[in-house]
């Protein structure tokens, strides 16, 4: 049962102690209210919140109920107490729908704390392929005793040419498609000149290798860019043979592209090496029979060697009658190339992680 609604005024100031059925509307609305809050503290479950809209709001409800006694109300009281109670029946659906919101927010949390999911997998960077082929080739030489060095890619003409034994007017120098930064200075187009610099600073024995950005005035195409990687080395002491030069490359070759290769030393030519040769592999693509990599000769170049050029030795004040050595050159791209069979310098350099990670 409820109690019925009074109101404040002349009763309220009689002499004896208000009993329940004397209670203010006001009061019975405030009571109300104090006791639907409590009831939202508890409202932690679907189920609880259930039973707290069937208990107030529903048709039945609590709050319905004082409404049904409205009409027990005198009339011109019924406005202001009708004004109070469609309050508290507001108030008491914001807390409701408060409650419920808090409930799914707490089931949303308890989804992101669930210790049973998997993890999210982070994605994993890796190498790019051209840092990878210098590594490896890096690798095998410094387990043969090169140490590695590093040297300017801005360097001045008497380093990338003179030293290196291409005067002025030697037609080498127009093959070096050079691009100049001012009359004397110039992005290295190799990475010899590393070997004057070690050589001038340091006293033979030399046994290094120098990676590195070398870069060429050319036209982009699938076989030349502007800008690639090579790994020069230099071996440099006293009686000093090719047949060192011989067994130091063989040994890379077997070690980075497979043991059971073969391979043959062609003459060439370079401005600070005497004699010079190219290195070819068999094609372990085609096992030699002949193919689109090897252009069907059955043979891939790796590299350029040769025996040090007097002239270089004289250019860093070593005598070359007391000192001999062997330099050699590795295209980084041009192997990445033939040992990944890839068919365009420009895919490595384009970041198309569709091909990066091909190689991974
Ligand atoms: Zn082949």
């Amino acid at each position: 049962m409820y109690a019925r609604f009074f109101f404040s005024g002349s009763r309220r100031k009689q002499a004896h102690e208000p009993s329940i059925e004397e209670l203010t509307v006001k009061e019975i609305i405030a009571s109300m209210l104090a006791e639907v809050r409590e009831a939202t503290d508890d409202l932690n479950s679907e189920e609880a919140v259930e039973r707290f809209r069937l208990a107030y709001l529903s048709r039945k409800g609590r709050i319905a109920q004082l409404f049904e006694q409205l009409k027990t109300v005198p009339a011109d009281e019924r406005p202001l107490t009708g004004k109070a109670l469609n309050e508290l029946r507001q108030i008491t659906q914001s807390l409701l729908d408060g409650a419920v919101e808090k409930l799914k927010q707490s089931a949303g949390s308890r989804d992101r704390l669930d210790l049973s999911l998997p993890g999210r997998t982070q994605p994993r960077g890796h190498m790019h392929i051209v840092s990878q082929t210098i590594e490896e080739i890096s690798d095998i030489f410094r387990r043969m005793g090169f140490s590695v060095a590093d040297g300017p890619e801005i360097e001045t003409d008497h380093y990338n040419f003179e030293a290196l034994n291409f005067p002025a007017d030697h037609p080498a120098r127009d093959m070096q498609d050079t691009f100049f930064i001012t009359e004397d200075h110039l992005l290295r187009t190799h990475t010899t000149p590393v070997q004057v610099r070690l050589m001038e600073r340091f006293r033979p024995p030399i046994r290094a290798i120098f990676p590195g950005k070398v870069y060429r005035n050319e036209v982009i195409s699938a076989r030349s860019h502007v800008q690639f990687h090579q790994i020069d080395g230099l071996f440099v002491d006293q009686g000093v043979t090719f047949a060192d030069l011989k067994g130091t490359l063989v040994t890379f070759a077997k070690m980075y592209y497979g043991s059971s290769l073969r391979y043959r030393f062609r003459p060439s030519f370079f401005p600070f090496t005497e004699p010079s040769a190219e290195m070819d592999i068999s094609c372990y693509l085609c096992n030699a029979k002949g193919c689109r990599v090897c252009k069907q000769t059955g043979w891939l170049e790796i590299l350029g060697c040769g025996m040090v050029d007097p002239n270089v030795f004289r250019s860093v004040d070593v005598d070359p009658e007391e000192h001999s050595g062997y330099a050699f050159g590795i295209g980084i791209e041009r192997t990445a190339m033939l040992r990944h069979a890839i068919d365009d310098i420009r895919l490595l350099f384009e970041n198309d992680l569709r091909v990066n990670h091909q190689f991974n």
